[in-house]
């Protein structure tokens, strides 16, 4: 049975001196960003990069998807706001065609009574 464990160096952020580590403790250290301690005391971690980066996209995408809610709602709020206007329209052009009518009846009828011109 092999009892050997291999062992990396490690350099403390803040105080320089230099110890080992196994590397599989280096290893889950980096992967999981967990902090440690160097013999004199002082805590440091590793950041692990693609951890970070996938954070900084996550809250990228965040920031899309509330923008892509932002414009949809906005885009709702135009298309009801259109709407409500076509309708208005189309009560003025009722009222106006109501209006053309009354007033072609009201010559006819003047018309036939002799007052019309
Ligand atoms: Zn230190």
């Amino acid at each position: 049975m092999d009892l050997l464990i291999e062992h990396t160096p490690v350099c403390c952020a803040t105080c320089g001196v230099l110890f080992t580590i196994s590397k599989t403790h280096r290893s889950h250290l980096e992967k999981s960003e967990e902090s440690f301690y160097c013999p004199n005391g002082h805590k440091q971690y590793y950041t692990n990069p693609l951890r970070a980066k996938n954070k900084q996209l996550e809250s990228e995408l965040a920031r899309l998807k509330d923008d892509r809610d932002w414009y949809a709602k906005r885009a709702s709020d135009r298309f009801n706001e259109i709407e409500h206007l076509n309708k208005v329209i189309n009560g003025y052009k009722g009222a106006i065609t109501r209006m053309k009518k009354a007033r072609e009846s009201e010559s006819v009828s003047k018309f036939m009574k002799g007052e019309g011109k």
